[in-house]
Formats: structure tokens, C-alpha cells, sequence
């Protein structure tokens, strides 16, 4: 099968400062993958050149067996940045208003069908946030916001959902649910990526695991990840502490 993302021996510098050194990965249809590694290790940066974002300065990058930088951006991926918990650049329309205008990214045009507008409702459910639909996305949470990105994606059919940090600011408890939320779209079929600092939560959620700092230090299943040296070797030469809040 082709995977959803294919990088290979991609490396990427900031000026003089490399971010990405020869990396290469695959993310496969279903994977739910957890990307990790400590502070400044290239994981935005990865997701980045992943979703055709930045382009590498060198190695490849296909999305669904094409080139990125064929890809249209919006089809078949729906990314919720680090910033959608922000108040700041959120546009100033309703919740319905935006998870509506992900339906106009995959009919192509604005003119919406009763159907469209009904999968967009859909979305708005599945998410659990129909109740605040008529609300502008500048007064909703930083954790409602996630969700209607969320709700915004699945209107557009995007079979791949890119996550950076999307809990950061989140409390405990609408974490673990917004984490449960995940797992049930990834059960009904969607890719998932996830960055997320917190070790424990991605072990307990991603069947595959990637583990950077600048290099690759893992690629492969949850469990070997768990039992490998990786996560201290990534870690050990920043110096940083791990993360364990679990
Ligand atoms: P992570 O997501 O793992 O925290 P990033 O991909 O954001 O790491 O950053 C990787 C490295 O690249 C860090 O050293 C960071 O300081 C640097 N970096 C990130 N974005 C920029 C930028 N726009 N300009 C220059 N350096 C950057």
C-alpha cells in the first residue's frame, strides 16, 4: 500500500543551524504515530516538511505517492497548528462558520448542498461541540478551538490529521478526552501525527512511534520504542530531562 507520508533522507538547516539531519520515515494508512523528542529536536519542523509547509534542502518528500509540492494544500489533510489554542489570528466567524469552510475545501467551491451542510453538522457532533456552534471562534477555549479545527478537518474529509502539541494550556481533564476523541477517529480509519511532549500520553495512544533530535533515533512500534534506549539517547544529548507527567 502507499504510504500517506513518505520522507526520505530529508535534512533541513535554519541558516547555519541544522534542524534535520538525513531523516527518513514512513507513516502508513491508520498508523497513529507519535512524533517526539526533547525541546528544538526538528519535530515542528519535521511535521512541517511533512505537510509541504517547508521544503527540505535536501531528500524527498510524498504525500499519498505524490510529490508534496503537488499537493494542494487542505486536500486530505487536516492540520491543527501549535497556535490554535491562540485567541490571536483566529478569524472572526461562528464555530459552524468554520468547520463549514473546511466542507468548501473538499466540494472545491461555496455554494453548499443540504448534504454539505449536514456533514459539516456531523463534524461539529463527532467533535462534541454542537452546542456551541452559533458561538465565534474567538470566545470559544483554547481547547474548543482545537476540537473545531478538528470538526474542520473531518468536514473536508481529510484522511490525515497532523497535531502539534494540541493539548498545551489544556487541563487535565478535557485532555484526556480530547486524547479519547483522537483515538476514535483514528479507529474509523484516519492517519494521525501527533506531537506531544508528554511521553506517557503518546506510549499509551500511538502504535508507532518516531523519536528525533535532528537525527532519527527511532522509527518503528510503540513497544520496541518502549523497550529501546532511544527516548535517553535523543534526550541525552541535549541534556534535557524527560518528561513524565504520567
Ligand atoms: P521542536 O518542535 O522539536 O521543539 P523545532 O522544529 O521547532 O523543534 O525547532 C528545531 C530547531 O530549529 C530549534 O533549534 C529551533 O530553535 C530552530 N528553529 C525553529 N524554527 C526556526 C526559525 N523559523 N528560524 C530559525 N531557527 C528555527
Amino acid at each position: 500500500m502507499t504510504p500517506v507520508v513518505d520522507v526520505r533522507n530529508v535534512s533541513f538547516a535554519y541558516g547555519d543551524s541544522l534542524a534535520l539531519d538525513d531523516v527518513s520515515l514512513t507513516v502508513e494508512q491508520g498508523d497513529f504515530l507519535g512524533l517526539v523528542g526533547p525541546n528544538g529536536s526538528g519535530k515542528t519542523t519535521l511535521l512541517h516538511v511533512m505537510l509541504g509547509l517547508l521544503s527540505p534542502d535536501s531528500g524527498s518528500v510524498e504525500l499519498f505517492g505524490q510529490p508534496v509540492s503537488e499537493f494542494e494544500a487542505g486536500e486530505r489533510i487536516g492540520y491543527v497548528s501549535q497556535k490554535a489554542t491562540d485567541r490571536g489570528g483566529t478569524m472572526p466567524v461562528t464555530v459552524r462558520e468554520c468547520v463549514r469552510m473546511g466542507r468548501f475545501a473538499h466540494v472545491g467551491h461555496s455554494r453548499l448542498t443540504d448534504d454539505d451542510r449536514r456533514i459539516a453538522d456531523e463534524a461539529l457532533e463527532t467533535v462534541g461541540i454542537g452546542d456551541i456552534a452559533d458561538q465565534q471562534m474567538n470566545q470559544l477555549s483554547g481547547g474548543q478551538r482545537q476540537r473545531a479545527y478538528i470538526a474542520r478537518a473531518l468536514a473536508s474529509e481529510a484522511d490525515l490529521l497532523a497535531l502539534d502539541e494540541p493539548t498545551v494550556g489544556v487541563d487535565a481533564e478535557s485532555r484526556d478526552e480530547f486524547y479519547r476523541l483522537l483515538e476514535s477517529l483514528n479507529q474509523s480509519g484516519i492517519t494521525i501525527i501527533l506531537i506531544e511532549h508528554d511521553i506517557g500520553v503518546v506510549t499509551d495512544r500511538a502504535n508507532r512511534i518516531a523519536c528525533i533530535n535532528t537525527e532519527l533515533y527511532h522509527h518503528g512500534d510503540t513497544e520496541s520504542f518502549v523497550e529501546s534506549d532511544a527516548l535517553s539517547e535523543a534526550y541525552g544529548k541535549t541534556g534535557e530531562v524527560v518528561h513524565h507527567h504520567h
